[in-house]
Order: C-alpha cells, then sequence, then structure tokens
C-alpha cells in the first residue's frame, strides 16, 4: 500500500480549499499553492476536465508534490449552461457573486433547470493523471437564500430538496454536493492503483 503524507489542494479559493480538505483523510497533510507562493495557472481549457488536468500538472509541475485540482461551476439550462466553466470569472465580471446572482435570477424564468458540475484531477507522478466527474441536478431558486458555503450557493435547490445549498449546513452540503460525488469516485479509481487519499 502506497502511503501519501503530502498533498497539494491546487486551489486559491478558500472554500474550496476548506471543503475538499475535509473530504481527505486525516493521516494526509494538506498544503496549499498559496503557502508555497504558487501562482494560480491560466484556464484556457474548454472543458471542466481539460481544466481541472491542466491545473494538477501545473501544481505538481511546480511543486513536485502529488496534486489534486479541481474546476467547477455552475450550469443553468435557460442561460445555454453559462455561466459554466466561466462561473467564477462571471462573478469577477459582474462585481461580485451577489451581483452575478441576481443577473441569473432576472434571466431565469420558467425553466429554472440548473446543475453543478466538479472535475477532480490527480497527478500522483510525473506520468499519471486521473479525473473523475460530478454532478449534481437542481434548480435556481426564486431568491437569494441562505449565507452558508459559496459562490452560488444560496440559489441552487438540488433536486429532492427545498433548501439551497446556501441555507444547509457544510456537512450536509458536502455529503451530496458534485465535489463529494465526484470524490467518491475518484478513491475507487485510486484504489484500483493502490492509492489512497
Ligand atoms: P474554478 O473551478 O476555480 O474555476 O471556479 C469555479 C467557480 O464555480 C467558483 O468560484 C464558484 O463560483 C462556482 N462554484 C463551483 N462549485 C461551487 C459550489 O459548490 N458552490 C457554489 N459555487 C460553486
Amino acid at each position: 500500500m502506497k502511503k501519501n503524507n503530502l498533498l497539494l489542494i491546487g486551489t486559491h479559493n478558500e472554500g474550496k480549499f476548506r471543503e475538499i480538505s475535509k473530504l481527505i483523510s486525516k493521516d494526509i497533510k494538506k498544503i496549499s499553492p498559496k503557502t508555497l507562493k504558487i501562482k494560480a495557472p491560466k484556464e484556457t481549457g474548454k472543458t471542466f476536465r481539460s481544466n481541472s488536468e491542466l491545473k494538477a500538472n501545473f501544481f505538481y509541475k511546480k511543486s513536485n508534490i502529488i496534486s489534486l485540482s479541481d474546476d467547477s461551476g455552475l450550469e443553468v439550462s435557460a442561460l445555454n449552461k453559462k455561466p459554466g466553466i466561466h462561473s467564477a470569472r462571471w462573478a469577477k465580471k459582474s462585481g461580485s457573486f451577489k451581483k452575478a446572482m441576481l443577473k441569473i435570477l432576472k434571466k431565469v424564468k420558467a425553466n429554472r433547470k440548473a446543475r453543478f458540475i466538479c472535475s477532480l484531477s490527480i497527478k500522483i507522478n510525473k506520468k499519471k493523471i486521473i479525473t473523475s466527474i460530478g454532478i449534481i441536478n437542481g434548480k435556481i431558486s426564486k431568491k437569494i437564500t441562505g449565507t452558508n458555503g459559496f459562490g452560488y450557493d444560496p440559489i441552487f435547490i438540488p433536486n429532492r430538496y427545498k433548501l439551497t445549498f446556501g441555507q444547509m449546513q457544510i456537512g450536509k452540503k458536502m455529503k451530496i454536493d458534485h465535489r463529494s460525488i465526484a470524490f467518491k469516485k475518484l478513491k475507487k479509481k485510486l484504489k484500483s492503483h493502490k492509492f489512497f487519499i
């Protein structure tokens, strides 16, 4: 069995760093690129998968530490899957997440279907990178509700639930969200490589 005591979680987003860290075994020391003074690469990929792989490859190359990265975002059906891979940039361009969420609420009327997607990639050595995708389907709420979580959490209601991610306890959201779905799949894939996180 291979033991991995150090893992770089390749994100500068503190919300994501917290959530991903909680999914990983307590025995593994987690380190952020910020601590190592490594800047984020440009996300030039056209898909969630290509962006998460690009980031894991980049952080591994810079740090020589096993690196886990995600790329995630919100796809809104009525907006032709926007903001999608541009979810973070959309909020920046809008001025804030609140403004970006208000923009979405204004545009979404009859069809409120939406989903969160997460692609998780782990670069385990020079040659090997493993990726898995998690999706959670849901709808856009009528208004911004809840203060938990981060990003677009206050306007997303997952199917079979009445609360937005922003209203849910962090622990609850983390058990069901796109990141944890991708993480469970990734763990399974890693097991077949005798690799445990
Ligand atoms: P990136 O993966 O760093 O490019 O950023 C993804 C962006 O998607 C985040 O900054 C958020 O805006 C949004 N996002 C991804 N996952 C979540 C989530 O679980 N809750 C709320 N917003 C999210």
